[in-house]
């Protein structure tokens, strides 16, 4: 049998290894010259900087990722770093102060005790619901003990209104919701269910790796290649050739014909609608496609200095900046064993409208105007992080950034959607996206249909292709239960 995936990103990738490893005959095709979707790296100077890999959620010791990756077999090629255990992640507050929130649920939880006393019976309630979210998820359950009580409250509320019920509020509620901005969200738009995938497994453990993204993109474009497949670059779908039922071919950008017995599509399913053009989808899904807004994008900054930044630690940082967007930085190179070239990068998450004005301007051709409103995030982005962090004011060397139109050349998301289709509350969150359509032999995955987030992705990967041949890949306890919402997605029949 021969599979077709369209874009190496995490989620393709990981379909890409499992088929292959199964018997398929599998060709990836990617539009972009570097593999890894939004775990792709570049290089600029002697620094290299990540598109959208900070941290892997879920990837300290006993966390779901390690048994993923071993099950693909890259784990041993992979080299985790460790960070502040007792300093996971530092919110930081209006008034100069932060809050420090260690690895662990039972330490997360106990610190939170130990910020608000006075609200401690409420902190307990809602890690109750948090330990029952991942205990929903079988990909997630090792995480917490066997025998945790299921929830109470409905996980397709937004978090924020979880907090409340639990009787979390003030700066506790403001602190715990804002770990929604991990994965681009607002705390009263993410969905508990979602909430506890991403912020639950991040809190549980999280790690990064030598090298960034490319920690686990390296290794799983090995792997593909040793069990012969193979990844074509700069070869982006350029239309899907279909007839009454099922797809006939995908053409690249080369003029190339391709086909397979399925094809696997995890770009954006916007870019899917483009490639088919009309017809291609049921009308409903085109209209769901058409009115489903896109997730946040985002602003990024990257800063190469002249000196390690010491005083951000092994920790990833987490703020306010204009009054109430999420800023989220950290210094990958602290992280790193041995680095010559200290770098820092931070992002704010911005809506992909931010840059209609420019999106039919080229790159390395934008105007002015458009430079201007970069120089003028960057200078913000640092403020705000000098003004924290006064040592590193002096020590900022060259600095570049980039925008929502990056994102989209990066990876053609529409409007830039740093995780594709908006999961929040109303959208994805609690009404997923179907994994096919009329045409038999077309799939979607990719976090747009699964869930965002490197470990999403991943898992979305399994549960396709173990949808694909009918067997559960994981190896875990069980296979993914379907649920209405919540759950990884409805895998699809494959006949
Ligand atoms: C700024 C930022 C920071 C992030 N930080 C983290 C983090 O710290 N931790 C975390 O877990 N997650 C993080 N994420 C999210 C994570 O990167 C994504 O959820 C994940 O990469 C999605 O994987 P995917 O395979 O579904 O999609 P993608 O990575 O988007 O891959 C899709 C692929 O399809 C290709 N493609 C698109 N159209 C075509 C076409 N026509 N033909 C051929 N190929 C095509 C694209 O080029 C791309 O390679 C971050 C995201 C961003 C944007």
């Amino acid at each position: 049998m021969k599979a077709l995936i369209i874009g190496a990103g995490p989620s393709g990738l990981t379909s890409a290894v499992l088929l292959a490893e199964q018997g398929w005959q599998v060709t990836v095709l990617e539009q972009h010259a570097i593999p890894g979707g939004l775990l792709q790296r570049f290089r600029r100077g002697p620094y290299w900087f990540d598109t959208g890999f900070h941290f892997i959620t879920g990837g300290g010791p006993g966390g779901p990722f390690r048994p993923l990756a071993e099950r693909l077999g890259i784990l041993d090629r992979i080299q985790f770093l460790p960070h502040d255990l007792e300093r996971q992640f530092r919110i930081h507050l209006p008034d100069g102060g932060a809050v420090d929130l260690p690895a662990g649920l039972t330490e997360c939880e106990a610190a939170c005790c130990r910020y608000w006393p006075e609200l401690a019976a409420g902190i307990a309630r809602f890690f109750a619901e948090l330990r029952a979210g991942l205990k929903a998820k079988p990909w997630l359950a090792m995480l917490v003990p066997d025998d945790t009580p299921p929830a109470t409250i409905d996980p397709d509320l937004p978090v924020s209104e979880v907090l409340d019920r639990c009787g979390v509020n003030g700066l506790a509620k403001e602190v715990i919701g804002c770990l929604a901005g991990i994965l681009a969200m607002k705390p009263e738009r993410t969905p508990m269910g979602l909430y506890a995938t991403f912020a639950g497994t991040s809190i549980a453990g999280s790690c990064r790796a030598e090298n960034g993204g490319e920690a686990i993109i390296t290794p799983l474009v090995e792997r593909l290649k040793e069990l012969g497949g193979t990844l074509l670059l700069n070869r982006g779908v350029a239309s899907i050739e279909f007839t009454e039922r099922e797809v006939t071919a995908v053409v690249d950008v080369k003029g190339s014909r391709h086909t397979a017995d399925l094809y696997l599509a995890t770009c954006h399913p916007a870019e899917v609608l483009r490639l088919t053009g009309p017809g291609g989808m049921r009308p409903s899904l085109e209209e769901k496609i058409a009115t489903t807004p896109d997730s946040a994008s985002v602003v990024l900054v990257y800063a190469g200095l002249t000196q390690p930044p010491e005083a951000l630690g092994r920790s990833h940082h987490f703020a306010r900046i204009h009054g109430d967007e999420d800023l989220y930085y950290l210094a990958p190179s602290n992280f790193e064993t041995a680095c010559d070239h200290p770098y820092l990068e931070a992002m704010v998450w911005v809506p992909g409208e931010a840059v209609a004005h420019w999106r039919d301007t080229k790159k390395g051709k934008r105007p002015d105007d458009y430079e201007a409103w970069k120089r003028r995030w960057e200078q913000d982005i640092l403020n705000e992080i000098t003004t924290r962090h006064p040592t590193i004011a002096g020590t900022i060397g060259r600095v570049w950034s980039s925008t929502p139109l990056s994102v989209h050349d990066y990876v053609r998301s529409r409007n830039g959607g740093a995780m594709g289709l908006s999961h929040d509350v109303g959208h994805i969150g609690t009404d997923p996206m179907p994994r096919r359509s009329r045409l038999k032999n077309l799939f979607f995955a990719g976090q747009s249909i699964g869930h965002p987030g490197v470990l999403g992705a991943m898992i979305d990967g399994f549960v396709m292709a173990g949808a694909i041949v009918g067997k559960d890949l994981a190896n875990l306890d069980s296979r993914p239960e379907v649920r209405k919402s919540g759950s990884f997605g409805m895998p699809p029949k494959v006949s």
